[in-house]
């Protein structure tokens, strides 16, 4: 690996596709942390495998213990960039930090601001001029105790430096329910399309926190109009080092990929 790494080096990639396309689900799955170069490239191949343009995974985790796993930073920034010269996947990683917004813009395609950070203005500004000189994509996750209206004025904090395509993600807020880990606001989609011409996925992984709803949850996102999902998967999810209880294993993925496709054709769309 030490010998790809280097040749990688100064290798930047060619960003041309959309995150969301008109007529089109866009189906983004990966891990929830790049654990290892091997176990990185293993779901590559099922997601390249079930037809799918994106791929996600993160190298900066924030975890709510500092005693979990932290991701392996520029290391799997690495990993992702070799897998979509290497597959043609465009990737998807979380910024979490102002300081390593550039190093993510050199590496992957599409910036991704996580639920803890919808409102660091900071970091939105931030995002929003580099991914603007840089022609990257950015997807805003909605804070899990954001009203619409707060999540709406934070893609103006990052479209306010630049033209950016911005893509919202519902992920769940934060209710009394504890059978799931958060309560996934369907209703915020049909909102969104109200109040504004943004796309909006939905991440049914970290809304629900189990691996068996997600599945039946992201039917509904896409019967309820999302333009696409996000989810996590992992080809062994007992062993992974991040949300292993949420990740979908390959077979699953398979499974979604199937069922939503059925939807996406009573609606007249494809998948990508
Ligand atoms: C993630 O997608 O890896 C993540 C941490 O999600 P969220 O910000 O929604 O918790
Ligand atoms: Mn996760």
């Amino acid at each position: 690996m030490e010998n790809k790494k280097e040749k990688l080096e100064g290798i930047e990639i060619k960003d041309d596709a959309k995150l969301i396309e008109e007529g089109y689900i866009t189906i983004i799955a990966g891990p929830c942390a790049i654990e290892s170069w091997e176990q990185l490239d293993a779901i590559a191949k099922v997601v390249k495998n079930l037809g799918l343009s994106f791929m996600r995974g993160g190298a900066y985790k924030p975890r709510t213990s500092p005693y979990s796993f932290q991701g392996l930073g520029e290391e799997g920034l690495k990993y992702l960039k070799e897998i979509n010269i290497k597959y043609g996947l465009k990737t998807v990683t979380e910024v979490t930090d102002t300081e390593n917004v550039e190093i993510i813009a050199n590496n992957v395609d599409v910036l991704q601001i996580g639920t803890r950070n919808m409102s660091n203005f900071a970091l939105l500004k931030k995002v929003g001029r580099v991914a603007n000189e840089r022609n990257k994509k950015v997807l805003l996750k909605r804070g899990w105790a954001s009203s619409i209206k707060e999540w709406l004025l934070a893609v103006e904090y990052i479209t306010l430096q630049g033209n950016t395509e911005v893509v919202l993600c519902e992920r769940g807020i934060r209710t009394f329910e504890t059978d799931t880990r958060f309560t996934l606001d369907l209703s915020a989609v049909p909102v969104i399309k109200k109040l504004s011409k943004l796309p909006i996925i939905v991440d049914p992984s970290h809304a629900v926190g189990w691996s068996d709803l997600v599945i039946p949850m992201s039917r509904a996102a896409i019967a309820v109009g999302a333009d696409g999902l996000i989810v996590e998967a992992h080809t062994n999810p007992s062993q992974a080092l991040s949300d292993g209880q949420q990740s979908l294993n390959a077979k699953e993925l398979a499974e979604l990929v199937r069922q939503v496709k059925n939807i996406a054709d009573v609606i007249g769309k494809k998948i990508r």
